[in-house]
């Protein structure tokens, strides 16, 4: 049993800031690799147009090369209704279904209302319901731009307990809290995520927190603090912010299992197994903006993790 899971999120939040095509061949042996290295849990593709990012134009092929890997949780991004039925027909374990909390944002990200998005929800539950119980997966209701949004600024926390507590009702199995433009703070993660876990009592929540200003692993101690235990990031905290030239993206896989096995929390993940991934994936993926200090600076001697009592 692990304490805390880390949910690799790079080959989708990561890949999707990558212009260049990256080989299926990459994508199939990073999520292998990665779950050898005891990571259980991987968003491995978006199921977008693929004209609007051609990067997951192979999602079928990497989806099916997942499955494949007997014990890992295989998760796909579903922006709307016509994405959840791909990964339904595909046969995904998880669909990340998500919502921008704030309106513009969910406008330009999807071209429809908040609103409109969560009906869509609602009809993305009753598909999977249909589904025959071994082939349903477990649905995610997503919450982006939970703390704050490029476009308008400070998003309201009432507006994200009442949006998180509608996808439940409409039967979200899981939530997720995003930072996506990594505007969050640990007083207000402490504050947003402690009032959101007693709105939704047992329903589990990750935390994804970007880390564009610093404090991603800052956020995530706060995170801890109100009982989350679950946490997204990306391998060498791959990907970005097209608002922010230059801005890191998702807190950086590696330094997040370092954090945690540091403070005694057991990850179930080889930390010196997955900077040998990262080794691989950054030689295969050339010149991007990668981020990360533990695969930079090695473990500290002695280092053993959190070794069971
Ligand atoms: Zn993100």
């Amino acid at each position: 049993m692990v304490d805390v899971k880390v949910h690799e999120v790079g080959t989708r939040d990561g890949l999707q800031s990558v212009a260049d095509f990256v080989p299926t061949a990459v994508k199939q042996a990073w999520i292998a690799k990665e779950f050898a290295a005891g990571v259980g849990e991987i968003e491995v593709c978006s199921f977008v147009p693929v004209k609007l990012i051609p990067q997951f134009a192979d999602a079928g092929e990497v989806v099916a090369h997942a499955l494949g890997l007997e014990g890992l949780t295989v998760a796909a991004l579903v922006p709307n209704l016509k994405g959840a039925e791909r990964a339904l027909q595909l046969g995904v374990h998880k669909i990340n279904y998500v919502i921008s909390v704030s309106e513009s944002h969910n406008q330009a990200n999807v071209r429809r209302s908040t609103e409109e998005s969560a009906v869509d929800f609602e009809r993305i539950v009753a598909q999977c319901r249909e589904a025959p119980p071994r082939g349903r997966p477990i649905v995610v209701g997503g919450l982006s731009t939970a703390m704050g949004c490029t476009i308008e600024g400070k998003v309201a926390e009432e507006r994200v307990r009442a949006l998180a507590l509608r996808l439940v009702a409409a039967g979200a199995d899981e939530l997720i809290l995003a930072d996506t433009v990594g505007y969050g703070d640990p007083a207000a993660v402490r504050r947003l995520f402690g009032a959101v876990k007693s709105d939704v009592g047992d329903v589990p929540i990750t935390a994804h927190f970007h880390d564009t200003r610093g404090l991603g692993l800052a956020n995530v101690v706060a995170a801890l603090d109100v009982g989350v235990r679950a946490f997204d990031a990306s391998l060498a905290g791959l990907g970005g912010c097209p608002y922010a030239p230059g801005a890191s993206g998702n807190i950086c896989t590696e330094d997040l299992v370092f954090l945690l096995e540091s403070m005694g929390l057991k990850t179930g993940i080889d930390l010196e197994r997955l900077i040998a991934v990262r080794t691989m994936v950054c030689a295969n993926l050339g010149d991007q903006p990668y981020h990360g200090t533990i695969a930079q600076a090695g473990l500290p001697k002695g280092f053993r993790g959190a070794v069971a009592a």
